[in-house]
């Protein structure tokens, strides 16, 4: 097994222990890898969402855990600080107390993982396909602002 894949093995076992719900709906519901966040990385959204997990590459959904519910969401960069960070978007939040989320939990993620690709750009001078925080305008990435056009961020 790669460290890759035991990675998201790991946090897939992280996000069922931190839920209500199964590590097999876990990984129907988000796209691959899954990596744990750093906490204080993420906006003050609600106290009780205690872990956060990213899936995709580049991420697609942004999922933060509770015992009683989750907040299934698209990841956002805020750039209020001098580095980017890693912040919750808009998303559905569902209840996982009476135990039979998973289809919810799975649709929401499907929806927001659909709704992030459709929002992804081809880059017009590498082709390399990104997440509109890594464009630097609507045809190029910040890759090629940086290299063919001396940008400096
Ligand atoms: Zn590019």
């Amino acid at each position: 097994m790669t460290t890759r894949t035991a990675e998201h093995h790991a946090a897939l076992a992280a996000l069922a222990e931190a839920t209500r719900l199964s590590a097999d709906v876990w990984a129907s519901a988000l796209p691959p890898p899954v990596r744990g966040e750093e906490r204080s990385e993420l906006n003050d959204l609600l106290d009780r969402l205690r872990q956060w997990f990213t899936a995709g590459q580049p991420p697609l959904v942004l999922v933060g855990a509770g015992h009683f519910d989750v907040f299934v969401c698209e990841p956002a960069i805020s750039w209020s600080t001098q580095v980017p960070m890693l912040c919750a978007g808009e998303g559905f939040l569902l209840s996982t107390i009476d135990g039979d989320a998973g289809e919810a939990v799975i649709q929401a993620a499907h929806t927001i993982a659909a709704r992030r690709r459709a929002s992804f750009r081809t880059c017009a001078e590498c082709g390399a396909l990104d997440s509109p925080e890594q464009m630097h305008d609507k045809k190029i990435c910040q890759g090629c602002a940086q290299q063919n056009h001396g940008v400096i961020y």
